[in-house]
């Protein structure tokens, strides 16, 4: 029998990908929502959470698709309910509240999956596996993307705790952190902070193993989402964020489509409650924080959508 679901946050990343990704699970079934004012058609909605979790017993998982802002309350009355959580990334505004909520969901009994979703991009086990082994010799991300095409008037993401250009910065993160055969560390960063803004709107990052990073929320037209990776035995290369493989400047592998993100997540998540397991990986988050810490702040133009 398929598990039953609530969706929580019924905004863009609910719409685009997860509805499609339950709609097709062959694990879950989307029982209801809860969201202030967005609903899916032909499911029971809710407007609060503490209602949804009274009226609906036999909702064993809820889905949180909520900004990261308000999404520790919410998480944190699901486990209290005896609950299976799943948190979009990034999987708080704090690494302190994931924390909590990872000794809450132990103590509970339940599982806390952290997900990441461009881990399950195409390419990426196929990009992990080839670097097992190999030499590192450096690495250089390029994330550059339209924030007024990919976040419409979504406020949210400029406002203290959005991560600003992070929010898909981090994503590139969660591949790097991935598929590295060792770990890397924040030496030095530069962020863009626009003047009417709390949060940046571009960054600059440098790691530990010659690897770099540039992420940027200004560009229009060709959008680009490639990490380079050079090794002892040749250029590997990542594109279209992560669904593509290049090896020596060769396609190698993966196709350049998104798709297969949501539903890789929603069958990891069936997986870990069958084995009564979490997955909380907070290794991209550390990296945003410590450039949120260490980074060095530059003022640029003013940001309206
Ligand atoms: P969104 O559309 O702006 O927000 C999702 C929904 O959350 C909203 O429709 C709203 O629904 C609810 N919400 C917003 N602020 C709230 C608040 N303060 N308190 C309670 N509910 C609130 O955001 P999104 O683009 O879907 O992103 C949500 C999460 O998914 C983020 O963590 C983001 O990083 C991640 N994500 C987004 C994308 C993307 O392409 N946008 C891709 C991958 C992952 P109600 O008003 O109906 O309550």
């Amino acid at each position: 029998m398929r598990r039953r679901v609530a969706l929580v946050g019924i905004g863009k990343i609910a719409v685009d990908q997860h509805v499609p990704a339950l709609v097709a699970s062959p694990d879950f079934e989307l029982a209801c929502t809860v969201s202030r004012s967005g609903r899916v058609d032909g499911v029971e909605g809710f407007t609060d959470i503490a209602t949804m979790l009274a009226a609906r017993p036999d909702v064993e998982v809820v889905s949180l698709c909520l900004p990261p802002q308000p999404r520790f309350a919410y998480a944190e009355a699901a486990l209290a309910a005896g609950r299976h959580v799943m948190l979009e990334k990034p999987p708080g505004q704090t690494l302190a509240e994931v924390h909590a909520l990872q000794a809450m969901a132990a103590r509970a009994g339940v599982t806390l999956y952290a997900t990441w979703h461009s881990r399950q991009a195409r390419a990426v086990a196929a990009a992990k596996a080839w670097l097992a082994g190999r030499q590192v010799t450096g690495a250089h991300i390029t994330w550059r993307e339209d924030v007024r095409k990919w976040h419409p008037g979504q406020d949210w993401v400029f406002a203290p705790g959005g991560m600003g250009v992070f929010d898909p910065g981090i994503n590139a993160l969660s591949i790097l952190t991935e598929i590295l055969p060792a770990p890397v560390h924040l030496t030095g960063a530069v962020l863009e902070f626009p003047a009417n803004r709390d949060a940046p709107i571009a960054a600059q990052l440098a790691f530990s193993g010659g690897v770099t990073a540039e992420f940027d929320w200004r560009q229009e037209g060709p959008q680009t989402w490639d990490i380079a990776v050079m090794t002892d035995a040749g250029p590997m290369a990542l594109r279209f964020g992560g669904n593509e493989l290049w090896i020596g400047g060769t396609k190698a592998g993966g196709e350049a489509d998104i798709m297969g993100e949501y539903p890789a997540l929603y069958a990891r998540m069936a997986q870990l409650v069958h084995g009564g397991e979490s997955d909380v990986d907070l290794a991209p988050m550390v990296l945003v924080a410590d450039a949120m810490t260490i980074g060095r702040r530059v003022t640029v133009a003013p940001f309206d959508f």
